[in-house]
């Protein structure tokens, strides 16, 4: 039987680093500010910008919600990122994806503050991501690298196997395990004998969209497996890409979902926010 990693512990616990932090701040007159921008009434966005709005609330910063009509135009949006931009109380940018169709997330991102993109998702952050010199991680791949860090596995010389290659989780996941000096491999749709391969892991991140889709087959005895993936089950409940049950025995450590790497996504969100503020004011 594996050990469980309680996601919603350890983001807990980093909400809490990051909560005594900027009260430390407040005395010293600064104040963070996160601005989130919702275009639309998708229902899954309404509740992850809810989340944000709560985390922010825990963690003492200020956020600012923009809710925009479905028909905004490109203009409009760009628009209320400039403003963004220029707004000395906004110390983050969050455009939540995805946007409505009529508009294009790559130009929108493109045109946030490198320096205010906390969800590192602009070209120039993704770039310093790629060489090791980053003051902002990508959440969802930060948080499956602090559950990492939370079983004590060291990740130097260890096989990784990631299956996902999407610009948001896979391939900077890939990067930062490289990064800590794991052996990493990529795997994809394309990928031939995906088990096989997956199951030389130590490490096993899952980011694929597939419900239950990762069974015992794919894992080896003893692995650390993460689980990104969020969907639904043939009965409407929420799971990961493990198959949980079958899983459960052989891996050494193993997220739930949900439970799991969600809480992190967020936690590490507020950790670039912070990081954002502190440059913005000049704290060290
Ligand atoms: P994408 O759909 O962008 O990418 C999925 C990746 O999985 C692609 O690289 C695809 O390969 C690969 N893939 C699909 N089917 C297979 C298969 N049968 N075998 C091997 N590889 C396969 O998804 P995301 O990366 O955005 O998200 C992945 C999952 O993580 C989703 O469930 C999403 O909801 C969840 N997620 C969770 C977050 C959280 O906070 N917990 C945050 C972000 C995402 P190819 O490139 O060849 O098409």
């Amino acid at each position: 039987m594996s050990q469980i990693i309680d996601g919603k512990a350890v983001s807990a616990q980093v909400k809490e680093e990051i909560r005594l932090e900027t009260e430390k701040l407040k005395q010293q007159g600064i104040e963070i500010g996160l601005a989130v921008v919702i275009v639309g009434n998708d229902p899954a966005s309404q509740v992850y910008v809810r989340n944000k709005e709560k985390a922010c609330e825990t963690v003492g910063f200020n956020s600012y919600k923009y809710a925009l009509p479905e028909e905004t135009t490109e203009q409009e949006l760009l628009e209320l990122v400039d403003k963004l931009n220029k707004e000395d109380k906004v110390d983050g940018i969050l455009v939540q994806l995805p946007l409505p169709k009529h508009l294009d997330d790559k130009i929108i991102i493109n045109n946030i503050r490198p320096d205010k993109d906390v969800d590192a998702f602009h070209p120039v952050n993704v770039g310093k991501i790629m060489i090791g010199d980053y003051s902002f991680l990508p959440c969802t791949p930060a948080g499956v690298m602090e559950l990492i860090k939370s079983t004590g596995t060291e990740i130097a010389g260890k096989e990784c196997v990631v299956i996902g290659r999407s610009n948001i989780v896979g391939k900077p996941q890939a990067m930062l395990l490289l990064h800590q000096s794991g052996t990493v491999t990529i795997c994809h749709s394309k990928t031939k004998d995906l088990a096989k391969v997956a199951s030389r892991a130590d490490i096993l991140v899952a980011a694929v969209g597939r419900a239950k889709m990762i069974t015992a087959d794919y894992v080896k005895q003893g692995a650390v497996v993460i689980d990104v993936g969020m969907n639904r089950d043939e009965n409407g409940k929420l799971c990961g890409d493990v198959d949980f049950e079958s899983v459960k025995d052989k891996a050494s450590f193993i997220t739930p979902v949900p439970g799991g790497v969600g809480p992190m996504t967020i936690a590490m969100l507020m950790k670039n926010t912070l990081t954002a503020g502190k440059e913005h004011h000049g704290v060290k």
